[in-house]
């Protein structure tokens, strides 16, 4: 595989006594090359801290991740970065609005000469589909939400990446400008032949983009495999739920069970989905269930135990 490990990781929020709060735990995940693995969950559910921890952004406390078969460490985190990054919801919030567009391009290529810089500048913004001589003076307030995120992907994939991390990419933005810009995205993966992790909570942009989708609940991956796998024949009773509740084709976002994401500082014992479960067993509230392969899918269930 081309990115995987196993790891838990531990947020520490501090307010009148430390807690501990497990945004992820006990992560076993593999991605592959040239891949589009949709992540989709419930806010609450850990897919912006998984995003965050595979762009390099945050470590996880325990456990290990493998970089193209190396294992990410304080020495080779620096060379690994420029392979990785991550397009986030709100372009505003990355973009610094006291720059002009061609600063905030460029800014990823420090010790690049003037000249280069021009010329890579000018061919990503192509590639993203904008004019140079129309944005690079400009400064963000002056573009669109779409014409922003279009910014935010061209300053991503300037220092051609590999591996990018796309958190929620077009639920920020005008419908009418979504699909251009999931459209763009595709275009950019199969032409640059990239690897993204496409965190999404809608069913409908994950089937369309993804190779591969993953479910994860309270920190924990519930369900991945084949994208139309998964969306024809959900496995896991937390993917059928969200899945099977989906009126109509027109209806695009998830719709998870009745009952609250459990709390991270505090979750349920065994499966943590027991609550809220309508097939739940004496086991489920016992014991954790582990991820049972079934034909090539995986999925954390007792009802897919097979021995
Ligand atoms: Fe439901 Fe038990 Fe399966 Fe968890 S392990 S999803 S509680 S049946």
């Amino acid at each position: 595989y081309f990115l995987g490990g196993k790891y838990g990781v531990f947020e520490k929020l501090f307010r009148e006594k430390p807690v501990i709060v497990k945004a992820l735990d006990g992560i076993d995940l593999e991605i592959y090359h040239n891949e589009v693995l949709g992540m989709v969950g419930e806010s609450g559910s850990g897919k912006t801290t998984l995003g965050r921890v595979l762009a390099t952004l945050e470590n996880p406390t325990e456990g290990e991740i493998y970089f193209e078969g190396e294992k990410i460490t304080q020495k080779n985190i620096d060379k690994i970065r420029k392979q990785v990054q991550m397009v986030f919801q709100n372009p505003s919030s990355s973009i610094d609005p006291r720059m002009r567009i061609f600063d905030i391009v460029a800014e990823p290529l420090r010790k690049v000469n003037e000249t280069e810089k021009r010329e890579r500048v000018k061919k990503v913004l192509e590639d993203v589909g904008l004019d140079y001589d129309y944005v690079s003076n400009k400064y963000p307030r002056e573009l669109s939400g779409g014409q922003l995120q279009r910014i935010a992907i061209a300053r991503a994939i300037i220092t051609e990446p590999i591996f990018l991390v796309l958190d929620e990419p077009t639920s920020a933005l005008d419908v009418s400008v979504q699909a251009q810009i999931l459209n763009l995205l595709v275009k950019i993966q199969k032409e640059k032949e990239l690897t993204y992790m496409f965190i999404t909570h809608n069913i409908n942009v994950a089937r369309y983009i993804s190779d591969r989708i993953g479910v994860l609940y309270a920190g924990k991956l519930t369900e991945i495999g084949n994208a139309e796998d998964i969306i024809s024949s959900p496995k896991h009773p937390y993917t059928q739920s969200l899945i099977n509740s989906i009126p109509s084709l027109t209806r695009r976002e998830l719709n998870p069970p009745k009952g609250e994401v459990p709390s991270l500082i505090n979750p349920p014992t065994g499966c943590r989905f027991h609550p809220r479960c309508p097939f739940a067993m004496d086991i489920c509230s016992k014991k954790e269930p582990p991820l049972f392969d079934v034909n090539g899918r995986k999925v954390a269930c007792w009802l897919l135990n097979q021995q």
